[in-house]
């Protein structure tokens, strides 16, 4: 049994080499630290895109934030139906045994899944042909109607709506879960919401109680 070679596996093996020399080896100290475990004080939740990832975009160190991604960085609401509820058990474990004091849902522009959930053009496909996609960006369809009636299904200005109407919704979802609403209640988690713009890596914090994301100076 050999490993078989691609030039996709030599890039990460070369990108693997690169951080044993100036990840690892300068910063061993950390590393020995973070062996006896984690504490990071912040939980992103944040889209499965390639141009987002937020331990970049916040430029953290390893240990410092405890990341959930998947398509369209959504949190389903609080359920208890049979099934596999990967972001759920994330949260518990962030909120309840790590007990981070801020969780952060991150959208982002040209959002893949955000652009599907408006155009509904996975509506109806089989799981593993689109359906998995359709079913989890069900999600947003109530967020989406308004849209969809004003601003249409297509272009940026309906998109961008989208995309920030989807952190809202998970924020939403959020507060469904009484381990959440009662720290926040407490005083003892902060819920925020947050979109980084890819076309110029602007970075934009939500306002609640304006509804409006305004950009990082
Ligand atoms: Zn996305």
């Amino acid at each position: 049994m050999t490993i078989a070679p691609s030039p996709v596996l030599d890039h990460l093996i070369e990108g693997y080499r690169r951080f044993c020399q100036t990840g690892w080896v300068p910063e061993r100290e950390r590393w020995a630290r973070l062996r006896e475990g984690q504490q990071p004080d912040v939980m992103v939740i944040a889209c499965a895109d390639s141009r987002t990832d937020p331990a970049m975009v916040f430029d953290v160190d390893p240990g410092e934030m405890f990341v959930v991604r998947n398509v369209a960085a959504m949190v389903p609401p609080f359920e208890t139906s049979p099934g596999h509820h990967g972001v759920s058990a994330a949260l518990e474990f962030a909120v309840q045994v790590l007990k981070v004091k801020e969780i952060v849902v991150m959208g982002h522009g040209m959002c893949g899944g955000c652009r599907a959930a408006l155009t509904q053009e996975l509506h109806g496909a089989e799981p593993g042909e689109g359906g998995f996609i359709a079913d989890w960006i069900a999600m947003l369809d109530e967020a989406r109607a308004p849209i969809a009636a004003t601003l249409g299904t297509t272009g940026r200005t309906a998109e961008r709506a989208m995309e920030e109407a989807g952190v809202k919704v998970s924020l939403a979802n959020l507060r469904t879960f009484p381990c959440i609403r009662r720290k926040e209640r407490d005083g003892t988690l902060k819920l925020r919401g947050a979109f980084f713009a890819i076309s110029d890596g602007v970075l934009h914090l939500l306002d609640e109680a304006s509804g409006v994301f305004q950009p990082v100076e």
